[in-house]
């Protein structure tokens, strides 16, 4: 069943996923079909991997989610989102977060600045933009770097800077393509610990796209894997619920869940 507009009612959204993805392909102007006949359904809170090799239409099936660029065929649209703008180029009108590899940083304005620049777009008087961001930073583990530029901060501290502006205005989703694939294992790792962390106190829905499967397994609740064959979703898996987030948060009574 595909959802209308007319059908949402905000007041009760409990059951209705966040973003609802049917049956949509993209096929690019040189003729690549990147996505095909893919259908999703993205459930509010969940850490969702999108696992693939290289080529496959992950990056593709995301910009989508997010607006930029839309399907060829097929639908994805907000059941959840009243009024929501769908199929329009651009995230503005949407309730989420995007996080890039390359976490595009403005070099010119130090890490808080990046940071507050979606609530100075949004209008935030700045005191409560400054507040903002300053907590948003402390969250990802940036505490005392605010005045710091981005040729000052390391690959790991960059990235944590992005997810940060990422967050900042509290999106419901937060879409993230292979953000850790560029930094080295252990700066990789620390990341998805750190980011797990802020999952589990924030509770956004993760939407993690990734070629490695160790990683989708580490960080995610059900794993979406795309095939070699172009575009193709071939499993929808779900992770064993004690594994392996009992463990990480093990020592702290106040991830309990
Ligand atoms: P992944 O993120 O899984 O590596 P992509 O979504 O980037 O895969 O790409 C899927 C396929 O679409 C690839 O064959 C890629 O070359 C092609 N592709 C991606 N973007 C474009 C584009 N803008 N124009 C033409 N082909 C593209
Ligand atoms: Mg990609």
């Amino acid at each position: 069943m595909t959802l209308t507009m007319d059908e949402t009612k905000p007041q009760s959204t409990a059951g209705i996923p966040l973003v609802t993805v049917r049956h949509v392909s993209k096929r690019f102007a040189n003729g690549t079909l990147a996505v095909r006949d893919v259908d999703l359904e993205l459930g509010a809170g969940q850490f969702i991997s999108l696992l693939g090799p290289s080529g496959c239409g992950k990056s593709t099936l995301l910009r989508m989610i997010a607006g930029l660029g839309a399907p060829t065929s097929g639908t994805i649209s907000w059941p959840g989102e009243q009024g929501a703008d769908q199929g329009t180029a651009g995230h503005g009108g949407r309730d989420l977060g995007f996080v890039f590899q390359d976490p595009t940083l403005m070099p010119w304005a130090n890490a808080l600045a990046n940071v507050m620049l979606p609530l100075k777009l949004k209008g935030v008087p700045r005191a409560e933009a400054e507040a903002r961001a300053a907590e948003m930073l402390a969250l990802v583990g940036l505490k005392g770097f605010e005045k710091s530029y981005p040729r000052e901060l390391s690959g790991g501290m960059k990235m944590r800077v992005s997810i940060a502006r990422a967050l900042v205005m509290r999106p419901k989703i937060l879409l993230m393509d292979e953000p850790f694939a560029a930094l080295d294992e252990i700066t990789r790792h620390r990341l998805n610990d750190d980011l797990l962390e802020l999952w589990w106190r924030e509770r956004f829905t993760a939407v993690f796209v990734t070629h490695s499967v160790f990683e989708s397994v580490y960080l995610s609740q059900r794993i979406v894997v795309m095939a070699a064959r172009p575009g193709r979703v071939m499993a929808d898996l779900s992770v064993e619920a004690d594994y392996p987030r009992d463990e990480l948060f093990r020592t702290s009574g106040e991830y309990a869940h």
